[in-house]
């Protein structure tokens, strides 16, 4: 009888490159153990076994056993839910419990290298302090397919537990085929990292943060605030921010030939990297947040010195230099390019912070899959972003209404269409006053602004996305004049008040979008260029000596 049919869930061009490009440089031969019960996730059960079926044809040093959840080798490994996948299980313990789909297929994909090569992704001095940990570390990452940062949390997690594998182990959670454990534990946000059950993190942790609640198992206040001890390092320019801006201008700044670095404190490519699909970005008719700053990151790193996980805390003067403190150094520079961008705006009412990650969300990418099988949920905004984050939970299939303060809303036409298009409900004129749940939401209050009306409705989750703050932290240490919202003042030249200090991207106020980021972060980098080598000021001090 022919063998039916499997989907297939990797066309051929892309198996062509994992296998060319990642399978090939597999060493050791790696066991994967799949695990599943028919009437538990089916359908992940089912993509689970194609997945790893596809990667053992394609490497020869991929081999699957696979097994029912109740049997006795489930036992044995202690696997109780359906799918889980052990990766290597007779010398690591690194598991998915849940499918590795969409986003993880990445982690996956650089776990069986891992596994095969006993690499990690983690530095030589993480390393070394994860190997010094004698106590037991179990680790879950929870994660869903669509979430752009959860990969790097994975392998991060998955490197540990291949780094020292007699105390660590690593477990990748999908949260929507495994909702009971991911509501019991009150995590609706992803990535979210618990280690030995104790909550350590949200979002994607840099490496020292990480490391850090591995050895204390507490969520780390913030990076630490000690400078490392030694020299001042001396550059021409330092690039503050790894969004648009920043990574376009470390392209220019160092190919005219600046000693440059770029400093970002968390993700390269800033808020694109959470951005689903960018249909307005020249060369490009659709192309994925992520996958468009990946290339930019690519051609960036061909060029700059990046940091990542550095953070900068403040900027002084040093005589006609520019001191820049961040948590690891001391950078004494020529010039500085601020390209820190902004951050979402809260609602500011009862229960936002406390239901953050259990319900509320600034992120409809990162968070949006585990409402996509017909949960409600409330987007508040009557703006581009606003209307974007509607129209992708509904597609995801969210019972999706939108509250806004205004009558109308304020979006391109196109996302106006597509929103009268999907029907979604709005309610006009509404704000929102409460949010409200024990450990996940489970209403919001709100009120109608032209009746006074408070009205009490049921939500899984709540969607935030009214506007944006800039973040000027650092800018108002150096004094750098800003405007009534709190946006960094700069000419066309992208220069601020402040000789050899420049800013550039969404900081600057004016239309957020990253074709205008990659534009003025390039010309706030000729504009350095300019002023370091020929400083303008000089040549003014110049010609008025000529006139005098
Ligand atoms: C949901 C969403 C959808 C969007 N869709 C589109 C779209 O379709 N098309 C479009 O053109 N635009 C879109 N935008 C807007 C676009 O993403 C921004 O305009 C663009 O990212 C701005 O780039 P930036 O480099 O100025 O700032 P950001 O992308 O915000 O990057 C700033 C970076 O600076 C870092 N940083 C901040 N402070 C420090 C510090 N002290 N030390 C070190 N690093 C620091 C941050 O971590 C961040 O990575 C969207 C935005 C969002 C949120």
């Amino acid at each position: 009888m022919a063998e039916e049919k499997r989907p297939e869930l990797i066309p051929d061009d892309v198996k062509k490159v994992i296998r060319d490009t990642f399978l090939k440089q597999l060493k050791e031969p790696v066991l994967i153990e799949v695990y599943t019960k028919q009437g538990e996730n089916d359908q992940y059960n089912e993509a689970t076994v194609a997945l790893t079926k596809t990667f053992s044809e394609l490497s020869d040093k991929v081999t699957i056993s696979f097994y029912t959840v109740g049997d006795d080798q489930a036992k044995k490994r202690n696997v109780l839910r359906s799918p889980t996948l052990l990766i290597a299980p007779d010398k690591y313990r690194i598991r998915y419990t849940g499918s590795p789909l969409g986003e993880e297929g990445r982690s996956f994909l650089v776990a069986l290298m891992m596994a095969s090569t006993g690499m990690s992704i983690l530095t030589a001095p993480a390393m070394a302090k994860i190997a010094a940990i004698k106590d037991k570390r179990d680790i879950q990452v929870f994660v869903t397919p669509t979430c752009p940062y959860c990969p790097q949390q994975a392998l991060a997690a998955m490197s540990a537990a291949i780094v020292n594998p007699a105390a660590i182990s690593a477990d990748v959670v999908e949260i929507f085929e495994n909702q009971d454990l991911a509501e019991a534990l009150g995590s609706l946000a992803v990535p979210q990292t618990f280690i030995n059950g104790i909550f350590t993190g949200a979002g994607l942790q840099p490496e020292e943060i990480f490391v850090e609640s591995l050895l204390t198992l507490k969520e780390p206040a913030y990076l630490s605030e000690e400078i490392t001890p030694g020299e001042p390092v001396e550059k021409d320019l330092v690039i503050i921010g790894g969004g648009p801006a920043g990574l376009t201008a470390a392209i220019y700044a160092v190919r005219a030939g600046l000693n440059s670095i770029l400093i970002e404190k968390s993700n390269l490519g800033g808020q694109v990297a959470i951005t689903p699909v960018v249909e307005n970005y020249p060369g490009f008719m659709r192309i994925g947040g992520k996958s468009l700053v990946d290339l930019i990151v690519q051609q960036a790193a061909q060029y700059a010195d990046i940091h990542l996980g550095e953070a900068v805390k403040e900027i002084a003067h040093e005589g006609n230099r520019l001191q820049v403190k961040t948590n690891r150094a001391l950078y004494i520079a020529k010039g500085v390019i601020v390209a820190t961008g902004v951050d979402s705006k809260a609602l500011n009412v009862p229960g936002e912070r406390r239901l953050y990650g259990r319900g509320v969300s600034y992120c409809s990418t990162c968070d949006g899959y585990f409402f996509k099988d017909g949960k409600k949920v409330i987007v508040v905004g009557g703006g581009n972003t606003a209307a974007a984050d509607a129209l992708y939970l509904h597609n995801l299939g969210a019972n999706v209404t939108l509250v806004h303060r205004r009558d109308s809303l304020r979006t391109e036409a196109r996302l106006r269409e597509s929103l009268d298009q999907s029907r979604i409900p709005v309610l006009w004129s509404s704000e929102v006053k409460e949010i409200l749940g024990d450990k996940l939401v489970k209403s919001i209050k709100i009120q109608d602004m032209k009746t006074g009306a408070v009205k009490e409705l049921p939500t899984d989750g709540v969607f935030v996305a009214i506007g944006y703050v800039p973040k000027n932290e650092i800018a108002k240490s150096l004094g750098l004049p800003l405007d009534e919202e709190g946006y960094i003042k700069a000419d066309l030249n992208m220069r601020t008040s402040i000789p050899m200090v420049y800013a550039a991207g969404d900081i600057t106020g004016g239309a957020k979008q990253i074709v205008v980021a990659v534009a003025q972060g390039s010309v706030a980098a000729m504009s350095a260029f300019e002023d370091i080598t020929s400083p303008y000021w000089v040549a003014k001090e110049k010609e008025l000596a000529k006139k005098v």
